[in-house]
C-alpha cells in the first residue's frame, strides 16, 4: 500500500487570472446568465474556432441535445454515432427522440471509421456526430464526402478537443455545427458549461431561442414553443474567459508532458497518443495502449495495483456504448471484430494534469512498467 499522495488523472488548471475575472464578475452583480463575461466569451471563443458564431450553454450534453433539437432531428430519424466515446453523446440523440445508431470507430484515429458509417447511411440518417475523442480530430472531409448530396447535419463532438486543428483549420469549424464541453476536466473548463459554434447563422439563432425558454425576441413573456433553460452564468464565463486566454500555454504544457512519457516509455510497446500528417491532435489525457492480448479482468486488476502501490490513478478507456443497457439493442455497424471493444480492452488513460511534475511522470512510469 502506498502512502504517497495520489496523481489523479486530470485537474484543473486554474490561477490568479481565472481567480481575478470570477472575482471581477460576482463583484459587478452579473452572476446568472447575462453579462460582459458572456458576450466576451462567445465571442473569443467564435474567433478562436474560426467561425463567426458561439452560443455559451450550460454544459456539452445540452450542447448536443439543443443543436440537433435546433437541426429539427427528432422522433424517427436516425443519428450515426460512434460505438467508442462518452456516453453524452448517444444520450443526446436520445433525449431528442431520435435513435442512435452505433458504428465503430477507426483503430488509429479512435474516430468514426469513414467506409462504416458511408454503409450505415439510410434515407432515415439526418446527422452524424463524428467526435474527436481523446484530442484526436475525426476525418471530417472523408465524412462530408460519404454525405455528399444528402440532406445530412454534420455535428462534431469537440468537447474533449479544443484547440485541434485538421488541415490547418481549428475544430469546431469542420462540420455544420460543433459541441463543446467546459467541464472540470475539459481542456477549457468553466467548472461546467459548454457551447455551440457554427457558422450558420439561422441555427445559431435558433438555438439562442431555444435555451433561453424560447421567449420571442420580439414579445416578453410570449413563448410560441416549449424551450429550455440550457443557459450559461457569467460567473462561469468569467472563468472561461480566464482559462482560453491562457489556453496556448496550458496547451503546451500538455504537450509537453506527453513528450515526457513518450521518452519514458518508449521502447515498451506502448502506443501512445497517435500522429498523423495534417491532424494537429491535442491531448486532452494521453492514452496508452498496451501490447498483447488484454481481458476486462486482467486490465482491472493492473488499474488497482497502480493504484494501491503506486497512488497512481490510471483510467479505463470508455466503454463501447453497444454493452450498455439502455444501448445494447441498437444498430451496430462494425467489421470482422469490434474495434471499439479492443481498444477498451487495451486502452489506459494515464495522469495528464498540467500540474504533473516529473518525478510524478516518472512515478506513473516506474508503476507502469513495474506492473506490467
Ligand atoms: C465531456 C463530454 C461530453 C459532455 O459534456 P458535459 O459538459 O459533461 O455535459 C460529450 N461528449 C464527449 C465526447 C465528452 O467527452
Amino acid at each position: 500500500m502506498s502512502t504517497l499522495p495520489l496523481i489523479p488523472v486530470a485537474e484543473p488548471d486554474l490561477g490568479p487570472l481565472e481567480e481575478q475575472y470570477v472575482l471581477e464578475a460576482m463583484r459587478s452583480g452579473w452572476v446568472s446568465s447575462i453579462g460582459p463575461f458572456i458576450d466576451r466569451l462567445e465571442k473569443e471563443f467564435a474567433a478562436f474556432c474560426g467561425v463567426p458564431h458561439c452560443v455559451a450553454l450550460s454544459n456539452g450534453t445540452v450542447a448536443l441535445h439543443i443543436a440537433l433539437l435546433a437541426r429539427g432531428i427528432g422522433p424517427g430519424d436516425e443519428v450515426i454515432v460512434p460505438d467508442l466515446t462518452f456516453v453524452a453523446t448517444a444520450a443526446a440523440v436520445v433525449h431528442a427522440g431520435a435513435t442512435p445508431v452505433l458504428v465503430d470507430v477507426d483503430p488509429t484515429s479512435f474516430a468514426l471509421d469513414v467506409e462504416l458509417t458511408a454503409r450505415a447511411i439510410t434515407p432515415k440518417t439526418k446527422a452524424i456526430i463524428p467526435v474527436h475523442l481523446y484530442g484526436r480530430p475525426a476525418p471530417m472531409t472523408e465524412l462530408r464526402d460519404a454525405v455528399a448530396g444528402r440532406d445530412i447535419f454534420l455535428l462534431e463532438d469537440a468537447a474533449e478537443a479544443h484547440g485541434a486543428r485538421l488541415g490547418g483549420k481549428r475544430v469546431g469549424s469542420l462540420g455544420d455545427a460543433a459541441a463543446f464541453s467546459f467541464y472540470g476536466n475539459k481542456l477549457i473548463t468553466t467548472g461546467e458549461g459548454g457551447c455551440i459554434t457554427t457558422a450558420d447563422e439561422q441555427l445559431a439563432k435558433r438555438i439562442r431561442f431555444l435555451k433561453d425558454h424560447a421567449m420571442s425576441p420580439d414579445r416578453r413573456y410570449w413563448h410560441p414553443e416549449v424551450g429550455f433553460n440550457y443557459r450559461m452564468t457569467n460567473l462561469q464565463a468569467a472563468l472561461g474567459c480566464a482559462q482560453l486566454q491562457r489556453f496556448e500555454d496550458m496547451r503546451a504544457r500538455k504537450a509537453e508532458i506527453l513528450d515526457q512519457y513518450r521518452e519514458a516509455l518508449a521502447g515498451t510497446g506502448i502506443e501512445l497518443n497517435a500522429t498523423a500528417p495534417g491532424r494537429e491532435s491535442v491531448c486532452w489525457l494521453v492514452t496508452a495502449l498496451l501490447a498483447g492480448s488484454w481481458t476486462e479482468a486482467r486490465l482491472a486488476a493492473l488499474m488497482s495495483a497502480l493504484r494501491r502501490e503506486y497512488a497512481v490513478d490510471v483510467r479505463p478507456f470508455f466503454i463501447p456504448m453497444h454493452r450498455m443497457p439502455p444501448y445494447q439493442g441498437l444498430r451496430h455497424v462494425h467489421g470482422a471484430t469490434s474495434v471499439a471493444q479492443d481498444l477498451a480492452l487495451r486502452g489506459l488513460c494515464l495522469p495528464s494534469s498540467n500540474k504533473l511534475t516529473n518525478g510524478d511522470v516518472a512515478r506513473v512510469v516506474a508503476g507502469l512498467k513495474s506492473a506490467l
